[in-house]
């Protein structure tokens, strides 16, 4: 076929444009980079939360009874039908006050260098599902009904904290650079001692125990892992309480072999676990700072200290451990 040649200038000049353009325009509220944060309507967030992924594959048979405030066993396909019965639709005061939050922010992502994945959903849900907290799945951020009302620098702050979670999961290389630069070397999923497994709880945000710290326990160099899990055995079905009220966190020693490392409770002369929290392990403050006292994963520490570096209203305690989030973010181009 012949094209006539008003149409094949026609055609050149659409191709060359199209040559000549960025990346399309973001989907959504832009983040940087041709990336774009969008508001997922019911069946897409349906569709996340019931998935099946690390985070599922790694509940306890507490974490699924306590969020379904069971007093009985609860399967996974149980849980995950649960958690998508908690997403609801977008509303438009909903959008708007998010869209406020995100003001500014595609302009402080690019000068920091972040590169998001090209969609990041937005998910509604009732918070029944996670107890009442925010949180990520895959390339989503899950967000309660109750924080939409919140003011519009505490929502900015909170989508900063779940955005990092959300880099961090689609960039694993760049995950292990982090968490490095603030002592957290990979160990393996560590299994908790005894009966404390069964009862573990798992944050969907880092899901795995599965990276160490090198630090002083009364003058003996250890590794040790951040860990949760719940003071009662089982879930307390009559009280009804978010699992948050039962939830433990202790650093735990490990012995790391293997190639790869593989962490293994170390125990003491007793023969039981050695669980400290943290202000009692020597070197760990000098590693991860005091930007923050939400101490229960390296990812936590890191998603506060975004906020921060984001923000970059204020100089934190540790000024060192945002400079250098920064410097890792912007390398990482
Ligand atoms: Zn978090």
């Amino acid at each position: 076929m012949r094209l006539s040649f008003s149409v094949g200038v026609v055609v050149a000049v659409v191709a060359l444009v199209a040559l000549l353009l960025p990346r399309a325009a973001a989907e959504g509220l832009p983040l940087g980079g041709g990336s774009g944060l969008v508001f997922a309507t019911a069946a897409e967030g349906r569709e996340v939360v019931a998935a099946e992924d690390e985070f599922t594959a790694r509940m306890s048979p507490f974490d699924r009874q306590a969020r379904l405030k069971s007093a009985g066993p609860v399967s996974s396909a149980e849980h995950r039908a649960f958690a998508a019965r908690s997403v609801l639709e977008w509303g438009d005061r909903d959008r708007r006050a998010i869209t406020g939050a995100m003001r500014g922010l595609e302009a402080r992502f690019t000068e920091i260098g972040v590169r998001f994945p090209e969609r990041v959903l937005l998910v509604k849900t009732s918070g029944d599902e996670e107890g009442g907290a925010a949180y990520t799945r895959g390339t989503a951020i899950m967000l309660p009904a109750k924080v939409l009302g919140s003011a519009t620098p505490v929502l900015r702050r909170l989508l900063c904290h779940e955005l990092f979670h959300v880099l961090s999961r689609s960039r694993p290389a760049l995950r292990e650079r982090l968490y490095a630069s603030i002592g957290f070397l990979p160990c393996g999923d560590v299994v908790l001692p005894g009966d404390l497994e069964d009862r573990r709880i798992t944050n969907p945000d880092a899901p795995l125990f599965d990276h160490c710290i090198r630090v002083k326990v009364d003058g003996v160099e250890r590794s040790m892992v951040p860990v949760l899990w719940s003071r009662t055995a089982t879930y307390d079905a009559k009280a009804g309480k978010p699992f948050f009220d039962s939830m433990e966190f202790r650093l735990l020693a490990v012995r790391v072999e293997g190639d790869p490392p593989r962490g293994v409770p170390d125990v003491d002369d007793a023969g039981e676990p050695i669980m400290i929290k943290p202000e009692g392990a020597a070197g760990f403050f000098e590693q991860v700072g005091r930007n923050t006292g939400y101490l229960i994963h390296p990812e936590e520490i890191l998603a506060d200290n975004f906020e921060l570096l984001v923000a970059a209203d204020r100089r934190p305690p540790s000024p060192e451990i945002v400079r250098r989030l920064g410097e890792i973010l912007g390398a990482g181009k």
